[in-house]
């Protein structure tokens, strides 16, 4: 889940939205205007209208605010936070590391809850000093964003992992058997069972003429089943690559290539004849940079004949590299966090070999394929 639009910073968290949440707050603004209608038939058109815009809007800042609880005691403890993104079901926080213990993972989790919690009680709060009876478009605010915080603090205490209820159940879990890898599982386990019961019940719900309040219910039952089954993978994932160093599986012959060459000529001959997707760019037998297709495609066509290599690689110093002992798990992290296709891997300033996208799932493919069940790499 990435954010496509960009808010801004908050502590120094990127902050933005998803598309999909402009659907979920139209119709919040929506419901709230036939709400207010119902409920307070004396305001006028244009008071419903603004007091639902606003309404909606504080309830994203309440939102925000959850998931700003969750980023600010993983940055406290040192795992990076990369960006807060709102979206149709909520919100959620890039963290960028897992937590390193079973108690960190249990209060980055449950703050959220807590945080909405504590927001829905002192909107209900400040309702009850005020009174019901004044029924001032303030008031209406206050309660509606009291119960819908209320009902966020508990619906995210259910223990369907990745929910973070299913979180708190994996802190517990991996508290109570000093395991993270099969908390992670059991965790899952449970999160695909709370996603069933979130279907059935959803289109029990839809059959019983609940119409699309039950389609909706059904809806985030499966998301949460996806959810549930990607963590229960990841945590397969993590297992399997564990062990493995990046030297196991790397390519150690790259091929390489003058920095004079023009890029017509390296399409030409290079490119397209050995089908290889990584190119160490040399000038007088020393590394200089790195190119793939991807810098060759930001150069117009009609350039080609006239533009080198050496133009456009990405030069060795700004090239994220990794040494040839580094975990596969870790290098993977690397590439998915920057977006890299290739890594090379370095050792003392010389060049060892490239560790691509492509090898790790074809390594990974012969390793299911030959699956010995004892989960270490080749060598070990
Ligand atoms: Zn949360």
């Amino acid at each position: 889940m990435r954010s496509q639009i960009k808010l801004g910073k908050i502590f120094g968290i990127e902050v933005g939205l998803h598309y999909s949440w402009f659907l979920i707050a139209l119709l919040i603004a929506f419901s709230l205007v036939a709400q207010f209608h119902a409920t307070n038939p004396a305001w006028g058109e244009g008071v419903i209208a603004a007091v639902a815009v606003a309404t909606a809007v504080l309830f994203f800042v309440c939102l925000l605010l959850h998931e700003l609880a969750h980023s600010l005691v993983a940055t406290a403890n040192g795992l990076p936070v990369k960006e807060i993104t709102l979206f149709a079901l909520g919100g959620v926080s890039q963290i960028e590391r897992n937590p390193s213990s079973a108690k960190l993972e249990f209060w980055m989790a449950f703050v959220g809850p807590l945080t909405s919690a504590v927001i829905g009680g002192l909107c209900l709060l400040g309702v009850h000093l005020i009174g019901t009876a004044a029924l001032v478009p303030g008031v209406a605010m206050l309660e509606w964003l009291g119960y819908i915080n209320v009902m966020l603090a508990v619906f995210n205490l259910i223990p369907g992992y990745p929910l973070d209820g299913g979180r708190v159940l994996r802190a517990i879990i991996w508290w109570k058997t000093g395991n993270a890898e099969g908390s992670t599982k059991s965790a899952a386990r449970v999160g695909q069972m709370v996603a069933f019961l979130f279907i059935a019940f959803g289109i029990y719900r839809f059959f019983m003429g609940a119409g699309f309040g039950g389609l909706w219910i059904a809806f985030i039952g499966w998301f949460l089943l996806q959810a549930a089954r990607e963590s229960y993978l990841q945590a397969g994932l993590t297992h399997a690559l564990e062990g493995v160093k990046v030297e196991d599986v790397m390519s150690r012959d790259c091929a390489m290539v003058e920095g004079w060459l023009n890029l017509q000529n390296f399409v030409e001959q290079e490119l397209l004849r050995t089908g290889q997707r990584c190119f160490i760019v040399v000038e007088q037998g020393e590394v200089k940079g790195l190119v793939t297709p991807h810098e060759i495609r930001t150069v117009d066509r009609a350039k080609w004949p006239y533009t080198t290599l050496q133009e456009v690689m990405r030069p060795i110093e700004e090239v994220r590299s990794v040494a040839p002992g580094t975990t596969l798990a870790s290098a993977l992290q690397l590439m998915s966090r920057n977006d890299l296709n290739q890594l090379p891997v370095v050792s003392h300033g010389h060049l060892e070999g490239v560790l691509s996208r492509a090898q790790v799932v074809s390594y990974l493919q012969t390793r299911m394929e030959f699956n010995s069940g004892n989960g270490h790499g080749p060598g070990h």
